[in-house]
């Protein structure tokens, strides 16, 4: 291992989290990140000291890696966004509180185990407890999915490995009581979830910094932004205490598509409480983060210039956008779209991606989306197929209808139904 110095912070694979951050999931899994591959988890919070956790065989192997700058598999979506010219979660990281934590780095035993932890960054999801059920969620991340999924499909939650709808990591209490030591010296915690709004430990956490007079810690939130009272709570009066607050909401649509796509939703509602907090709470920083899918990429570019024209998000500050390609499940993926329908948004993407008032960030995320608009190979009938399937059978269960909500997506059905009459024509 080589001597330690700020040197270390600008190497390929060094990543500073592992020394600085708790990030844990409602299954219980922990893991260094949230980007990090959730298949290989470096500890379980069940019935061990944090301490105990943040020194397991998998999380010192990582930390010696780091340091001798060789990669981990657990770390390849880092990686792979770096490949892309993106900054990463590492980078991020390494540049707002590598320099400030490296005496812990170089307090790291021989063997990648560390004495004393020192938690600047959490980010827990303490349960899976949601008020809406998205199209592109399931029931890991959302208590009502998982009881229309036992209640409907009379389905076994079990191929989810959950032993409940409601799974926490928190349920007895003891390790929101063994991670409390740690909480002195957080600068920022991100909230997501489940709803972190509607968490009880989101209200017990701020609480215990209320009391401690830690009201200058960054408070990040990813929330459908739906519900801001939870019992005898009302988000609001607690954000007034906080300086730095920064929401992320997630929003990809307006009016029926976003009732559509994140089932829950009433727009009207949601417009009245952007509103209500640029008012009641103007420090809050508001942005959205979308995924962008086959079911809002029609209607996204028009979305964020009424976001813009209502002053809800400024674009000139870095753009008021946080946005994400949909990946999963991969048969709602843009990209499989056939390229005739695609053809017809590249000229929407185009104009709002050459709005020279908009941030630089805002236009290069647009450029991704179109980018993969214009990748003619890879539309999918069979893609689609599972994704009108899925869709029909969705709505059958909740008395919806996708072309009543989205009536753009019609022409895309009608021309999958022409190309499997080609592909049968041509097997027969
Ligand atoms: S390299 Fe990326 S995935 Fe690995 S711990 Fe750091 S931020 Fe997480």
């Amino acid at each position: 291992m080589k001597t330690i110095d700020k040197t270390i912070l600008d190497t390929e694979y060094f990543c500073i989290m592992p020394w600085v951050h708790f990030h844990a999931l409602p299954n219980k899994k922990v893991l260094p990140c949230c980007m990090a591959d959730s298949d290989k988890p470096v500890s379980n919070v069940d019935n061990k000291s944090i301490l105990h956790m943040m020194n397991t065989d998998e999380y010192k192997k990582l930390r010696l890696n780091m340091l001798n700058n060789w990669p981990s598999d657990i770390c390849q979506r880092c990686y792979d966004v770096e490949k892309l010219g993106t900054w990463s979660l590492r980078q991020s990281n390494n540049a707002v509180r590598g320099e400030s934590s490296l005496n812990l780095v170089k307090s790291t035993k021989m063997d990648g185990g560390i004495d004393k932890f020192k938690l600047k960054y959490l980010d827990i999801r303490w349960s899976n407890i949601c008020n809406f059920k998205c199209r592109s969620c399931g029931p890991e991340f959302s208590s009502l999915h998982a009881k229309e999924y036992a209640d409907k499909k009379e389905g076994n939650l079990t191929v989810f490995k959950m032993e409940d709808i409601v799974v926490g990591n928190n349920k007895d209490g003891s390790f929101f009581e063994r991670m409390t030591p740690y909480l002195h010296h957080v600068e920022e915690v991100y909230f997501a979830g489940g709803e972190s709004l509607i968490t009880p430990e989101h209200y017990q956490l701020l609480d215990f910094w209320l009391e401690n007079e830690q009201t200058d810690i960054k408070l990040t939130y990813t929330t459908n932004f739906s519900v801001f009272k939870y019992k005898d709570k009302n988000v609001l009066d607690y954000w007034k205490k906080f300086s730095n607050v920064e929401i992320f909401a997630s929003l990809d649509g307006m009016g029926s598509v976003a009732e559509y796509l994140r089932s829950g939703t009433k727009w009207t509602e949601i417009e009245n409480n952007i509103k209500m907090v640029k008012e009641k709470a103007p420090h809050v920083k508001f942005h959205i983060t979308p995924t962008i899918s086959i079911w809002n990429v029609h209607q996204f570019p028009k979305f964020y210039e009424y976001l813009v024209d209502k002053r809800y998000i400024n674009p000139t500050y870095d753009g008021g956008l946080r946005l994400n390609m949909l990946t999963h499940p991969w048969y709602a993926s843009i990209q499989i779209l056939p390229y005739a329908y695609r053809k017809k948004l590249i000229a929407d993407w185009r104009r709002i991606r050459s709005n020279g008032n908009y941030d630089r960030s805002v236009r290069n995320a647009f450029a991704v989306v179109l980018e993969a608009l214009k990748t003619k190979q890879s539309t999918s009938i069979d893609g689609l197929e599972k994704f009108f399937d899925t869709e029909f059978a969705t709505d059958k269960m909740r008395s919806e209808s996708l072309f009543e909500s989205i009536p753009e997506l019609k022409e895309v059905y009608q021309w999958m139904q022409a190309a499997k009459e080609v592909v049968n024509k041509d097997n027969s």
